[in-house]
């Protein structure tokens, strides 16, 4: 097996790189953007739009596609990519987030996470365990370990137990990963998430932690939960230079087009954000002169694309005035071709972004 990850070209200007991960469903170009399909789709999108734009990897939820249509479902249909039809890399988020999101819903212990289904109430325990089997089940391409998420601000006591969790967590991971038995089609890199709020210490001592278990790569989670931009980027800016330079370094949920360039440049590799699928589809769309809102009737009688320098399948063919219209009536075409036009955007500024690197301009 060659390498997971390799770096072939680094910035003269910053500590952006561009690299290469490989998996069994192809090459993906880093730094990458990851449109999200939470529950095995991305909303309002065929697959082969999202060929057509370029996605190269896409990330979805465990813990969702755990509950609803279940690991026995998606195991008799041969894995994740056959169920949803796509071919390329995916990457799971193993729904730690989610999880911890059910304030009411759920009970953790040191072994796990109890919770009630949010669709119907049932009761289910999650361990590190259990959500590594759901991945290896899912059959994707990355795998993130079982994560204590917590949301800010967070006192600092609560802060070093989640971490203290979040390490125990990743080991037990780790371990079963490492005694699952690995077949040719089981090969999948695990990643392990650094927690520690807004506390750089904490951070600090996350990073090394997972670094001493050793993992495929490093995602960085509880980014971008309400916490001022400063901090955000000086934890993220701290942490790129504890975590190993030759491992890809994940943003978890980050960002805005503006955030993909900054947190490039402080040397990460793989962001997801739900903005351009949920703005999209709700009206939202991003341009090189910034974002406006297609429902706004100034838009009623204005026959251009959404975005001129755009070369997407909705603005080749369609007028702001008509998808405002679409918009208006409730018709889904009209969120369709917001979404398509955003993902093309943002996948746009990921490529001109590594270009920018190799020209040594970024
Ligand atoms: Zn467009």
């Amino acid at each position: 097996m060659g390498p997971f990850f390799k770096i072939i070209k680094r910035s003269q200007k910053s500590n952006a790189r561009v690299g290469k991960i490989y998996t069994e469903h192809g090459t993906v170009d880093t730094p990458v953007f990851m449109p999200v399909a939470t529950q095995g789709t991305v909303k309002t999108q065929f697959v082969r739009d999202l060929y057509e734009n370029d996605v190269q990897m896409l990330c979805l939820n465990a813990y969702h596609l755990y509950l609803r249509p279940g690991m026995d479902i998606i195991g008799k249909a041969g894995g994740i990519h056959k169920f949803m039809n796509f071919d390329k890399p995916i990457l799971s988020d193993s729904g730690g987030f989610q999880v911890f999101s059910l304030a009411d819903l759920r009970e953790i212990s040191r072994d796990g996470v109890t919770f009630r289904s949010h669709i119907d109430g049932s009761s289910h325990e999650f361990t590190p365990e259990k959500v590594m089997d759901i991945e290896k089940g899912l059959g994707v391409d990355i795998k993130t370990c079982f994560d204590e998420c917590i949301s800010w601000p967070a006192p600092y006591n609560t802060a070093k137990v989640s971490v203290e969790r979040t390490t125990e967590w990743a080991k037990r991971c780790k371990n079963t990963v490492n005694s699952q038995q690995l077949t040719v089609n089981s090969n999948q890199p695990l990643f392990g998430i650094v927690q520690g709020s807004t506390y750089l210490d904490l951070r600090k001592q996350s990073a090394e932690q997972l670094i001493d278990i050793e993992f495929d790569g490093y995602a960085i989670g509880g980014i971008c939960c309400g916490e001022p931009k400063e901090l955000s980027l000086e934890v993220v800016s701290n942490l790129c230079s504890i975590l190993p330079d030759d491992k890809p370094r994940y943003l978890m949920g980050v960002g805005l087009p503006e955030d993909l360039l900054e947190y490039t440049k402080l040397g990460i590799d793989m962001f997801d954000c739900v903005t351009p699928t949920r703005d999209g589809r709700t009206g939202t769309l991003f341009t090189e002169k910034g974002k406006f809102a297609i429902k706004n009737s100034i838009y009623k009688d204005d026959f251009r694309p959404i975005d001129n320098s755009c070369s997407c399948y909705a603005c080749k063919n369609y007028s702001r005035a008509y998808i405002r219209h679409l918009f208006n009536a409730g018709e889904m075409l009209g969120p369709a071709l917001g979404t398509l036009h955003n993902i093309h955007f943002f996948i746009k500024k990921m490529q001109e972004i590594r270009k920018g690197i190799i020209e040594n301009l970024i």
